[in-house]
């Protein structure tokens, strides 16, 4: 990201990754709840993790080749579930750290699943849809003993979409034999995807950032929100928003960001972005920075975009109240602390953004049972588990004086943990 060199572990001493975030996090609760040692080292290593070489095809008829991840950090309690990433920047560290995130968050919503992630290390932006559907089937078959729907279920992170998961699933079924549509989440309707996946995590972002403005005793149409990355999540999150009576007043995407003090308009932003390709140039808002949009005067910040935005470099110049974490990891620990100090309220993301995977399960059981539910259904559905999660999670702080972050940590370790011990250690 342009505006945010600080961050670099070449140039920055206080550099932190995202493995050393997920780490630190844990090694935090763990002291705070008296984890047993044995299972605290357990879950600080991913239970397995596989690197692939990625060769395929380009358009001009040379080959290319790419590293490619998938990692489970745990599944004692059910198959490992987690995003597929594209991203230039994708390597084993961060794919454990979102690994790891998954395993807690799964457990926090009360979903039977493990934890898992995946990513190639390519910029999408440098191929034709043909290149990415040829790396996309020979990572799949890279993968392919990974996978399954009894196994691990991988779903869209970013830069990859449900077209890439009808290709995985597509890849994986040939190899079967049959249509395994259980394999991936995130996929088209027409092929046993569920209605209402699409929104599921933004959706889940606005259930939880409402019980929140409830708990701190603001409307929402008082509020003025800002929102990095403009994606499936933050682009989704900035509509429900609008729509529910926010003041959307900054987006941005990888190119730059927008502000306007009276509020924007998404709609008319989506029309820009469907033509421009990015949200950078809409015309009657003011250009910013990324790093400037996480400064602006609002009410709520919604990091949706990468891991590691807000750093100890940024953390004081943050002017938002709440800050409701739609990406995986957008605060570093050190920053963390600043921002609780602060006073700042932050949903963090292993709560924050659960809606996308309890959608997943969603699709998994539809899959299974081959019996589909209509969107009323899923939405309330969601609705009703992204509520209870937060008010668990919020009681629970209260109760113990905790942030929201270590008591979802909490809550998420210690339901893994007592999966743990419940199974015994094998043999
Ligand atoms: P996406 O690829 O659809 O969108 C990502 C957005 O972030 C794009 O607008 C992109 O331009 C922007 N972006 C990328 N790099 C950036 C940078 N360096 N600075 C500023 N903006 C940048 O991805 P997505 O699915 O919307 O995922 C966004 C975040 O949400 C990720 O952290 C992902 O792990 C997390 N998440 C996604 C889901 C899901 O269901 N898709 C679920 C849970 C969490």
């Amino acid at each position: 990201m342009e505006s945010e060199p600080e961050n670099d572990p070449g140039v920055d001493p206080s550099y932190e990754s995202a493995w050393e975030t997920a780490l630190a996090q844990l090694d935090e609760v763990a002291e705070l709840m008296g984890l047993a040692p044995g299972v605290h080292e357990i879950l600080r290593s991913p239970k397995r993790a596989l690197i692939v070489s990625v060769p395929f095809r380009m358009d001009d008829g040379s080959t290319r080749v790419y590293e490619g991840y998938r990692v489970h950090h745990n599944v004692t309690r059910g198959p490992a579930k987690g995003g597929i990433r594209y991203a230039p920047q994708v390597d084993l560290d961060e794919v454990k750290a979102l690994a790891m995130w998954m395993t807690w968050k799964c457990a926090i919503a009360g979903i039977p699943f493990g934890g898992a992630k995946g990513g190639v290390a390519v910029n999408v932006r440098e191929h034709s849809r043909d290149e990415l559907e040829r790396m996309t089937r020979r990572f799949a078959s890279e993968i392919l003993p990974f996978i399954g729907p009894e196994r691990d279920i991988p779903a869209p992170d970013m830069n990859t979409n449900e077209e890439v998961m009808s290709w995985i699933m597509d890849t994986y079924s040939m190899n079967r034999g049959y249509s395994a549509p259980g394999v991936v989440t995130g996929k088209p309707v027409a092929i046993g995807g569920s209605k209402g996946r699409g929104g599921a995590t933004s959706r889940g972002v606005m259930y939880v950032l409402f019980s929140a403005l409830k708990q701190l005793g603001r409307g929402i149409d008082e509020v003025s929100v800002a929102i990095q990355g403009y994606g499936k999540v933050g682009g989704i999150a900035a509509q429900l928003l609008h729509d529910a009576g926010c003041r959307v007043v900054a987006v941005s995407d990888i190119d730059g960001g927008l502000y306007r003090e009276k509020g924007l308009d998404p709609e008319a932003i989506n029309r820009h972005k469907r033509e421009a390709g990015t949200v950078s140039g809409f015309p009657g808002a003011d250009p910013i920075s990324n790093e400037e949009l996480l400064q602006v005067e609002c009410d709520v910040l919604v990091p949706a975009a990468i891991e590691g935005v807000i750093t100890v470099k940024n953390a004081d110049a943050v002017r938002a109240r709440v800050v409701c974490e739609a990406a995986n990891g957008p605060v570093t620990f050190e920053a963390d602390k600043i921002l609780g100090d602060r006073g700042v309220f932050v949903v963090p993301d292993i709560l924050a953004n659960s809606g996308g995977v309890t959608v997943s399960y969603f699709e998994w059981v539809q899959d299974i049972q081959a019996y589909f539910w209509t969107e009323e259904e899923v939405n309330d559905r969601l609705r009703l588990i992204m509520e209870r999660a937060f008010l668990e999670v919020h009681e629970f702080a209260a109760s113990k004086n905790l942030t929201m972050r270590q008591a979802a940590h909490w809550i998420g370790v210690e339901r893994v943990a007592d999966a743990h011990l419940t199974r015994g250690l094998f043999p």
